[in-house]
This record gives structure tokens, sequence and C-alpha cells, in this order.
């Protein structure tokens, strides 16, 4: 991989631009241990968690702003699922799903289906966020060679997505920056991009939201014209921006929109629910946040179906991908040795029997509106230090980014050394026994320019929790600006 490959992957992924000394002891630190992280130094070791906090191996406590990965929904600990996994891994602890099937498997299936008031009919569970991807793509093929159009074999997504990290989600991701290293072996022939839909960023002046919408969906039309309509099999897109551009939601009737073209082609409209569904946009179905309900044909979710306590994602079918499978031979043929898993199941089965009465979904919503209007007022506020620089609040549920801008030239000027200012602060704030999640890339469609900060803690976050996360946020953001100046 060239040097510039590494630091690309490096700076998006979260693994701080510092290359400087302190990054070479780091490295030295971490040669002599057996696992390959995925920073090139050792990160601190969690050694136990309890809610949004963890417990690290200096003794030190970290409160968890992020769930990790947008994952720990109702955090580390909870009694109730502690005790489903307990339970399970003393009943049966693995079958392996192509001879027999499992009673948490077939219970977390119905739960899911019976939850989507009629949007899904069936279910498939993986182990993951990209399987529930690869397993989103293979149905969706599948289902068009089940009913005799075999010649429908391509997909269109956006730039700037992301859609899982194995080598054909990565071709239907459209983040250059997470796709250059494996670019040599993507698929180009059967996975196409549109643009993303950012309307912050890619609105004209002169476009209102309407008109905006309808560029894009005369976009999505003309791609699909430009490729054949009929050899398209769907469009796939994060029904709220996750990672690469940080907690964004798409303008009002967009979805409607590109839904509209897909079945006028008789493709399928696809949403990736794996970081924003599952209740972190303070609805079950992130697209059920958006007031038009526009249910997809096919939707992935993962993280916070089993909340960080199992492995687990899941792929979820309407009726019409159901029926065309059922009408021929009637089974998936995506198969991994530990799809349904017993233990990932029942840990899954419980965190969703946590959240099925609604009340920390209706905390999130809460909860995440208090930490946007914290984080507007102590950022952009009038006397606010970052102001100059705090270019959105965005998002939704308890799902939200900043994203910073330091291109206007009337701001005072901050000298970051070459390094990114949402990496410096990420790691500014683990100092300050905070975790949130940094990321670069995300402010135009090369993915080259751009700084946000994510929040995504746990649905059961309290009022003094959302607090203390802005308090050493907004520190750590002004600590770092003052001595860039
Ligand atoms: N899709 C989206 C939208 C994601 O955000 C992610 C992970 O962040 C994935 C897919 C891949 O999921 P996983 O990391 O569980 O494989």
């Amino acid at each position: 991989m060239s040097p510039s490959a590494t630091s690309a992957i490096a700076a998006t992924e979260g693994i701080v631009g510092e290359t400087n000394a302190s990054t070479t002891k780091k490295l030295e630190a971490v040669r002599p241990t057996a696992i390959l992280h995925r920073t090139p130094w050792r990160p601190p070791v969690a050694v136990s968690g309890k809610g949004v906090y963890i417990t690290l191996e200096d003794g030190r406590t970290v409160l968890d702003a992020v769930g990790g990965a947008a994952v720990a929904c109702i955090g580390n600990g909870h009694p109730a699922i502690q005790q489903a996994i307990k339970d399970q891994v003393d009943k049966l602890s693995y079958v392996y799903n192509m001879q027999l099937s499992n009673e948490p498997a077939e219970e977390l299936a119905r739960v899911l289906i019976d939850s989507s008031k009629g949007a899904f009919e069936l279910c498939g569970l993986v182990s993951g966020g990209s399987e529930a991807m690869e397993g989103v793509i293979k149905i969706a093929r599948q289902y068009f060679f089940e009913t005799n159009q075999p010649q429908r074999t391509k997909f269109i997504s956006r730039q700037l997505s992301y859609h899982g990290n194995t080598v054909t989600t990565l071709s239907l991701s459209g983040h250059p920056a997470r796709r250059l290293p494996y670019e040599a072996l993507l698929d180009h022939d059967h996975f196409h991009q549109v643009s993303p839909a950012f309307a912050k960023r890619f609105q004209k002046p002169e476009e209102t939201e309407e008109q905006y919408v309808e560029r894009l969906r005369q976009e999505l039309e003309d791609k699909f014209i430009a490729l054949g309509p009929d050899t398209v099999i769907g469009f796939v897109a994060e029904t709220v921006v996750g990672a690469t551009t940080g907690c964004l939601a798409a303008p009002k009737g967009y979805f409607r929109a590109m839904k509209s073209v897909c079945h006028k082609y008789g493709a399928l409209f696809i949403l990736d629910e794996v970081m924003s569904g599952m209740g972190r946009m303070g609805t079950l179905h992130a697209w059920e946040s958006f007031g038009d309900n526009e249910a997809p044909d096919i939707e992935a979710v993962a993280k916070g179906l089993g909340g960080g306590y199992a492995s687990i994602g899941a792929v979820l079918v309407n009726k019409r991908i159901a029926d065309g499978i059922r009408d021929k031979n009637g089974f998936w043929k995506h198969g991994h040795t530990y799809q349904a898993h017993p233990l990932a199941c029942a840990a899954a089965l419980a965190v969703q029997k946590v959240l099925a009465d609604g009340t920390l979904l209706a905390n999130a919503r809460t909860q995440g509106e208090y930490l946007a209007s914290l984080l507007r007022k102590r950022l952009q506020g009038p006397n606010a230090l970052a102001a100059p620089y705090a270019f959105d609040v965005r998002g939704g549920g308890v799902f939200w980014a900043v994203e910073f801008d330091f291109t206007d030239p009337d701001a005072p000027h901050v000298d970051f050394k070459g390094r990114s200012f949402a990496m410096i602060v990420q790691a500014r704030c683990l100092e300050n026994n905070l975790i949130v999640m940094g990321m670069t890339g995300g402010a135009n469609v090369e993915g080259t320019v751009g700084d946000h900060l994510i929040f995504a803690p746990a649905y059961n976050v309290t009022k003094e929790e959302v607090e203390k996360i802005v308090d050493i946020f907004v520190d750590s953001v002004e600590d770092v600006l003052r001595e860039s100046f």
C-alpha cells in the first residue's frame, strides 16, 4: 500500500494523524503483541463496563458517548441481557443453521417482522453489518434470478456512502479513502454511484429543497437509463448516513422520490440501517423517523440489534421479495456457518425485549434533542469560541454529529500542522475520559476534506450524562483550538 493510501485510510478510520514521535513510540510499543490492531499502536485496553461507562486497564473510567460505534444502545452490563445469554449458553450454544434452527432465532425473526407493522415479511439473521449488506446484495440478486430477470445485475449507490468492509460491500460503498487500497479488486461493472443527498454542502443557492430533491431524482433516473433500466437490481442508501458524513439525513421528500424511480423501472429500493436503525433515530427503523414512512423493499440492520452483546445483523425483506423467493426454491442461498447463532439471537432478542415498550426510544429522542441543543448553544452560540468553525450540528434520535469547517477566510486562523482536527479532538476527548468518534473526509465527494465528530450514546443515557458529554467535548474542542491559533 502506498504511504498516501495508508494515511488516507488512517485519517478516515479514526487513526489519528499524529505521525510524530509519540506515534512512533506507540508503534514500538505495539510490535511485540499478538494482536493485529486497527490502529498503528495498541489502543487502551478496556476491562469492564457498566451503562455508558468503561473502565480501562489503567484504572480510568471513560464515558462512552458513541456506544463504541453506535452499537451499545443500552450500554454495558444490562442484567436482563446478561441473564438471557447465560440462560441460552446453559441450554444450547450452537447448531448449524443448514440442518437445525433454534428457538431464539425463530423468536427474534418473529419479533422483527411483527414490529415492522407489515413492512417486512421475512428475516435473515447474520453476524454483523457487512455480512448483512452482503446478504442484501445477494438476496436482491437472488430475487431477480428466481423471478426470471437474470439480466438485472447492477446496483446504484451513492458517493460518500459506507456499506461495509468486505470487498463486495466496498464495491457498493462510495467513500474514496475506504475503497482506495482495494480499488483494483473492486467491481466497477456492477456497482455504480450517484450524488449524495447533502443539502448543506451541495444544494445550489438558487435551488429550493424541492428543486434539489428533483435534481437528485433526475440524476438517479438518468443513471437508470444510462445503465439500461432493466439491468438495475436496485438503489441502495444509508437512511441516515453514519460514519462517512456524520449523522446526515436526506432532504424532505428525497426517499419518496428515489423509491419512485426504482419502482418505475421494476427495481428495488434498499436501505442500509446498519448504523441508523433499531432505535438509533428514536424510532425502530430510521425511515420511520421522517414522517413519510417510505419503507424499503429490503433493509439491513445490525449494530443496535444486538446492542454490542453479540455479533449479529439481519436482512429484512418485504412481501414482494418474500413471494418471489417462496414461489421458486423458497430458501435463502446465502449461507455462513454462524448464521442465526443461538447465543447471538438470544442476546439480540433480550435487547429487543428491553426496547419493546418504547420507553428507551422516547428517552433517546428526549436526550438526543437535549444533546443537540447543548451542542448548538455551546459551539454555535454568540460567544462560543468554536462558533466560526462549528458549521453544522445535525442528526436525530440519539445520533448527532458536529461538522467543523475551517475554510472561512474571515474566521481567526487556526493551524493544526497538517493533522485532522476531528482526530485531534477525538484523542483529546479520550485523554479527558470521553469517547467520541472523529471522522475526516466527509465534506466533498472526493472525501479529502471535512472534520466531524459523532455522538451516539446508549438510548438510556441520562440528562446528567448528556451534560457531562457536552462539557468534556466543548472543553476539549476549545483547548485544541486555543493551542492552534
Ligand atoms: N453499513 C453501515 C451504514 C455502517 O455504518 C457499517 C459500519 O459502520 C456497516 C454497514 C458495516 O457494519 P460492520 O462494521 O458491522 O460490518
